[in-house]
């Protein structure tokens, strides 16, 4: 299984959870510093990170995307009543 992403509350420190393999970051850290934390966090656990970016301890690249709806916006739908 592999290392989850999940954006907490921004007075939360960034953390793992080995029972859920769960990297906790502050919501509204800025990407480039997610991916820090994230290689840092990766890095305590033993897991050797490339020049660029996150991987997991399986090797695979780590999503970092934030799910943010909103990003579904611009496809309302205008109605006029006809
Ligand atoms: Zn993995």
């Amino acid at each position: 299984m592999c290392v989850l992403i999940r954006f907490a509350p921004p007075d939360v420190p960034p953390t793992f959870d080995a029972d859920r393999r769960v990297i906790k970051i502050p919501q509204g850290t800025a990407p480039a510093h997610t991916v820090t934390l994230v290689r840092a966090i990766l890095s305590e656990l033993a897991v050797i990170q490339p020049e660029l970016g996150a991987v997991c301890w399986c090797g695979a690249e780590v999503d970092l995307t934030p799910r943010i709806p909103n990003q579904r916006r611009s496809e309302q739908v205008v109605t006029h009543g006809a």
